[in-house]
């Protein structure tokens, strides 16, 4: 039984380790990101360029770009605030493949995120996607509390789609919708995508970022499945988190997407255990328990 396939993009070592409270080694991050480059996973978000006085959990990014080692068919990506974060990375060219620029879709959640509005925030990053892509990346626009926001409530997806086509005509090959802060429901899932896919045309890669802050992580991703979305962003061990609402849980796990999926009969790719064993890992490095369902009760087994 197959049901198509699924692109599953892993962004732990960037959204996870960026907001779990602990500073993750160097030589951790390392091991682990190796590890997830030999699950099957071929898309992983490695780091961002961001100032290190910002987010001192990765401050360490250039040196874990420069020593991940990956097998050659894994797309590595970053994460671009700005055009001095790009002209960092640019200094490591050919250890990365793709570029994620972000922004948010209400300007109070975009102003307190990066201290500008989304008019600045759109015009300094039409000015880094022209350049990734002067440099042959790949682009991915992410768009954060897409689906609501904690500051200003409900999120016009009109507005959502205004900014994804700003950023589609910069450069953008793909955008990502993120549910920052895990207000999104299925219902909403259901009918936004299909209204996002008839805002952006059929060329662009439409990309689904649920949090599991409520526990509606699996159930979004299962109404966006069934809306016609292929592409995923989820983080191992349900790293992550966001600092509002405070304590808040991190994006949905990989392994339970995955296992999720496998279940249904959707094709990933990835090697379910081998990727429970690199979040069973990463448990270890924090010394306390995850989230994850699958981590705890393993892969489902039918015999
Ligand atoms: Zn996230």
């Amino acid at each position: 039984m197959t049901a198509g396939t699924v692109r599953i993009r892993e962004v732990g070592p960037r959204d996870g380790f960026q907001n779990e409270p602990e500073v993750i080694p160097t030589d951790a991050k390392v091991d682990l990101i190796g590890r997830l480059a030999r699950t099957g996973l071929k898309r992983i978000e490695v780091t961002s360029f961001v100032r290190a006085d910002v987010i001192p959990q990765l401050a360490d990014g250039p040196e874990v770009l420069a020593r991940v080692d990956v097998p050659g068919d894994v797309s590595l990506s970053v994460l671009i605030p700005n055009e001095r974060g790009l002209d960092n990375a640019l200094a490591q060219r050919e250890r990365f493949h793709e570029v994620n620029v972000f922004l948010s879709a209400s300007e109070s959640h975009n102003s307190k995120n990066v201290n500008r509005s989304i008019d600045e925030s759109l015009s300094g990053l039409e000015t880094v996607l022209g350049r990734a892509r002067a440099e042959g990346l790949r682009c991915e626009g992410v768009i954060s509390v897409a689906f609501g926001c904690p500051y200003e409530g409900v999120v016009e997806p009109a507005k959502v789609f205004e900014i994804a086509a700003r950023l589609v005509a910069a450069g953008a090959q793909e955008i990502g919708f993120g549910d920052t802060t895990g207000m999104a429901n299925p219902a909403q899932v259901r009918e936004f995508f299909p209204a996002a896919r008839a805002a952006l045309g059929d060329g662009i890669e439409l990309t689904a970022h649920f949090h599991n802050t409520r526990g509606q992580g699996l159930a979004n991703v299962f109404a966006a499945w069934e809306a016609g979305v292929d592409s995923f962003e989820t983080s191992f061990g349900e790293l992550g988190g966001c600092p509002v609402p405070k304590g808040a849980t991190g994006n949905v796990a990989t392994e339970d997407v995955i296992s999720m999926l496998h279940e249904m009969g959707v094709q990933t790719g990835v090697d379910l255990p081998a990727l429970i064993d690199a979040s069973r890992a990463v448990q270890t490095v924090l010394g306390r328990p995850l989230g994850s369902h699958t981590l705890v009760a393993g892969p489902v087994v039918w015999n």
